[in-house]
């Protein structure tokens, strides 16, 4: 122990060697105990060098390292259940079959996946509330709900494989998709559930790509694994096309294996944009549902949750007068209801239909006075406008050539999106040819620069620009 920590930054030694007990030294075998298989596998894995240096300064070149995995740590009465591991040997120690070798096989299996999980993606969005216990049905859900619950009880096993959900913003398919993985979890925890968004599904692809010690084939082995596949958001694949011909073979080998795979989308599967039809087709073998606008009382049953769950009761007027109001997603819903409550704990004040008016008056604009949506129109005209300049066509400008001139006219129209619209990095790509916002980034970079020391781009851009302020 002692050579160990000396090896070793404190807290490493503290995490990985404090739960960790010598338990004998016998025929040159040193045996200790970890606390569970995770121990072993990141010990063996990242440690296997120190502990050999250890080993041959007390033992000797001769010396053997065994592992004993606590497996299972029982009720308080029971000992502890242990399998043996020799060191630098996957395979288990026979001397730990009759504890259910398998569960801990499988166990060490799932550890050893989950592992790999937080290593690629650190900072997965998940909520463990999302259930569907706390999900509200109404006619605007009805299939989509009755369809996750089906898969949750039986996943990879029913015709709904896949699963695709679609609906817009703000309607329920993530806490949809979630509460499968957390049913999923909860009643079969042998199964490997993933829930990714798309876009961390597509920039974990990348970052193997572009990086020179990248590995794809590992990360690929990740999700051949999975039991229960869940990909949030699909439309953020399109135009990507190295990343679906990873999702084209990962779908086929998970599909076939008979394993879970379920999708939520923004929109149905047929506008999909810039998706390959053979992954499309795919998406149709399962089943897809769509989760729509709820309904009135679906949203008076929705506050009615929400304010429950809060220990809150209000006067059904107030209640009532939401539900008319908030009409657009649930989320909007939500977050009323949220700064609503927050304003009547800091003003100290009743909640009432005064709060509630004033509150909705803060964050939304009522259902009467909506702006019309106005910023397709706009990112169109900058389009048409730049286009016409540039002497092409509103095809080139969004697809996929990078002949000097058109990626020239594209990344300056990116730039005037920017500059004359309200929308955002990830909506300016989309509209060209759903580009990732770090393309538009770059363009916006680009042709700043430029401006500054190019006078050719300098002139169009302000040309357009007198252009587009003239309308
Ligand atoms: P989406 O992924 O479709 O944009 P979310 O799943 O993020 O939408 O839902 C937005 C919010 O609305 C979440 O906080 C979610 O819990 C809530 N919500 C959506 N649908 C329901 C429902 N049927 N019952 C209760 N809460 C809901
Ligand atoms: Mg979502």
């Amino acid at each position: 122990m002692r050579i160990i920590g000396q090896n070793l930054p404190e807290h490493t030694f503290k995490t990985w060697f404090g739960p960790v007990v010598p338990l004998s030294i016998y025929n040159n075998v040193l045996t200790i105990q970890v606390p569970s298989p995770f121990y072993y596998e990141w010990i063996e894995e990242n440690y296997a060098d120190i502990l050999r240096k250890a080993i041959d300064h007390e033992i000797g070149v001769e010396g053997k390292l065994e592992y004993s995995v606590v497996v299972d740590k029982g009720d308080a009465n029971s000992l502890p259940k242990t399998m043996t591991v020799p060191n630098n040997k996957i395979e288990l120690d026979l001397k730990g079959k009759e504890q259910n070798t398998l569960s801990s096989d499988l166990q060490k299996h799932k550890q050893k996946i989950i592992k790999e999980y937080e290593a690629f993606f650190r900072d997965i969005q998940f909520n463990e509330n999302y259930t569907f216990d706390n999900f509200i049905e109404g006619e605007c859900n009805r299939l989509a709900r009755s369809a996750g619950l089906a898969v949750a009880k039986k996943p990879g096993v029913t015709a709904f494989n896949p699963l695709m959900l679609y609906g817009s913003v703000g309607l329920g398919k993530t806490h949809l998709v979630q509460a499968i993985a957390n049913h999923v979890r909860f009643n079969s925890p042998e199964k490997i559930v993933v829930y990714i968004s798309s876009e961390k599904f597509v920039n974990r692809f990348m970052e193997e790509i572009i990086s020179k010690s990248g590995n794809i084939q590992k990360l690929t082995n990740f999700y051949l694994q999975i039991d229960v596949l869940i990909i949030d958001d699909v439309q953020f694949l399109g135009g990507k096309e190295k990343t679906q011909d990873m999702f084209f073979h990962i779908f086929n080998h998970l599909h076939q294996k008979g394993k879970q795979i379920i999708m939520t989308s923004d929109r149905p599967p047929r506008d999909l944009k810039g998706l390959e039809d053979r992954l499309l087709s795919r998406f149709k073998w399962g089943l897809t549902a769509d989760l729509q606008q709820p309904d009135f009382e679906t949203r008076v049953a929705i506050i009615q949750k929400k304010l429950q769950n809060e220990g809150i009761s209000i006067s059904y007027d107030v209640i009532d007068y939401l539900a008319h109001t908030i009409d657009t997603n649930i989320r909007e819903l939500e977050g009323v209801i949220v700064s609503m409550l927050a304003r009547s704990n800091l003003e100290r004040r009743e909640i009432d239909l005064k709060l509630a008016k004033e509150t909705v008056g803060h964050i939304v604009q009522k259902v009467d006075d909506r702006r019309p949506e106005s910023a397709d129109v706009d990112i169109d005209h900058i389009q048409g406008v730049v286009c016409k300049y540039f002497g092409i066509s509103e095809e080139e400008i969004k697809g996929k050539t990078r002949t000097k001139n058109i990626a020239l006219a594209r990344q300056i129209a990116m730039y005037l999106c920017k500059e004359y619209t309200e929308l955002s990095l990830k909506a300016i790509g989309f509209h060209f040819g759903g580009r990732d916002h770090s393309t538009v980034i770059h363009a916006i970079q680009t042709i700043s620069e430029q401006r500054e020391i190019d006078s050719t781009i300098r002139n169009d851009v302000a040309t357009l620009m007198k252009i587009l302020s003239k309308d």
